[in-house]
């Protein structure tokens, strides 16, 4: 792990894990938002716990290639290992944990992990989403590299190159279209063999994509690099670049949802714009789970953003209380 040269503050009693001890605020998930936050409430010198399962998109990207200051790109585990160890030096706690389970009670809240329980001011919900990935061997290594989820991220990175998709029905009907803005060598593997809706094939052989229905064998793959895939008809397909769109990816608001967290149709939460604070007081949504873009730096600002209000509503019951 890289060592961050800030000063650590000592200035605060932690005693976390005890049932009387009530935190500030507990953040639900460290990736990108989580620690965005973390980093900005240690400032402030409030007491925090950041609980994490380390199974997150943050997790799976080798290299973002669209964020101010990284022209060559940086990988999501860099930005993990130093922004923990950036909010460690703040005096952020972390709890390597899943969380089960959180209950409003009076004066807070309670939050539930296989171990232990620990006891909040205010809620933060990071949790983010998660892709459903192909089944495939030497996938991993690729992600963010030479295989993509995200036109919008890494659309660029297949300018007028061929690309191949691998789709799902619609959702790789649909990749396959957006890709067509970016390059004219769009390879369409409909992966599951799963139904395209007439209206996108007719847009689809408009645009003069190539379809194939069969499952991929194999990938074919140089350590992080994608040279081709293995259909299981046997066809052999040479792309150095490839998207995976099989739909059903899975957006982690079900605990801020049996709170009583409002959500929107497509599952993410529902949060005002200026604070991040959900419909329940003092429980706040910041990053992927929150309905936006799905960006590192729109989970940043999230995370900032939701920071700032953290800390001005914990500050407001401190006055209040005086
Ligand atoms: C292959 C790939 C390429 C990408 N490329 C780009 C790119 O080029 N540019 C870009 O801007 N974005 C890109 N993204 C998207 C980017 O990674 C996300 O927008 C970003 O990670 C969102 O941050 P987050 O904090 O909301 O969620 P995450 O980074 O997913 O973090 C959520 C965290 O919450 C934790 N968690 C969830 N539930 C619980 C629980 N119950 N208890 C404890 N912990 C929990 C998870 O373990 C995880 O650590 C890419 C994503 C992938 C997968």
């Amino acid at each position: 792990m890289m060592k961050y040269g800030l000063p650590a503050y000592t200035n605060k009693t932690i005693n976390t894990g005890s049932d009387a001890y009530m935190h500030d605020c507990i953040v639900i998930g460290g990736g990108i938002a989580g620690l965005q936050a973390a980093i900005q409430l240690g400032r402030y010198q409030r007491n925090v716990l950041v609980a994490d399962s380390n199974q997150g998109r943050s997790n799976l990207c080798r290299c973002y290639h669209n964020i101010l200051g990284w022209p060559d790109g940086i990988s999501g585990e860099t930005l993990r290992e130093t922004g923990r160890i950036q909010a460690e030096e703040l005096g952020i706690e972390f709890k390597d944990v899943h969380v089960q389970k959180v209950n409003k009670e009076p004066g807070g809240f309670r939050i539930i992990t296989a171990q232990d329980q620990f006891k909040a001011k205010s809620v933060l919900f990071a949790t983010g989403v998660v892709d459903r990935l192909p089944n495939l061997d030497k996938l991993l290594p690729c992600l963010g590299i030479s295989m993509y989820i995200c036109p919008d991220c890494d659309g660029y990175e297949v300018l007028n190159k061929p690309v191949i998709v691998i789709g799902s029905g619609d959702a790789g009907a649909n990749m396959a279209i957006a890709l067509t803005y970016w390059t004219d060598e769009v390879i369409l593997i409909n992966h599951e063999i799963e139904e395209i809706d007439d209206q996108l094939l007719k847009e689809l052989s408009d645009k003069q994509v190539t379809i194939h229905q069969s499952p991929i064998h194999s990938l074919e793959v140089d350590g992080d690099r994608l040279k081709g895939v293995l259909l299981s008809n046997g066809l052999n397909i040479k792309a150095e670049h490839g998207f995976a769109a099989l739909g059903g990816n899975e957006v982690r608001s079900e605990l801020a949802a049996d709170l009583g967290v409002e959500l929107y149709k497509n599952k993410h939460i529902l949060v005002d714009q200026r604070t991040k604070m959900t419909n329940i007081e003092n429980v706040f949504a910041a990053g992927d789970v929150v309905a936006h873009s799905e960006q590192v730096t729109i989970a940043m600002g999230d995370g900032m953003q939701a920071a700032i209000w953290i800390h001005k509503k914990l500050k407001q019951a401190t006055e209040r209380s005086m």
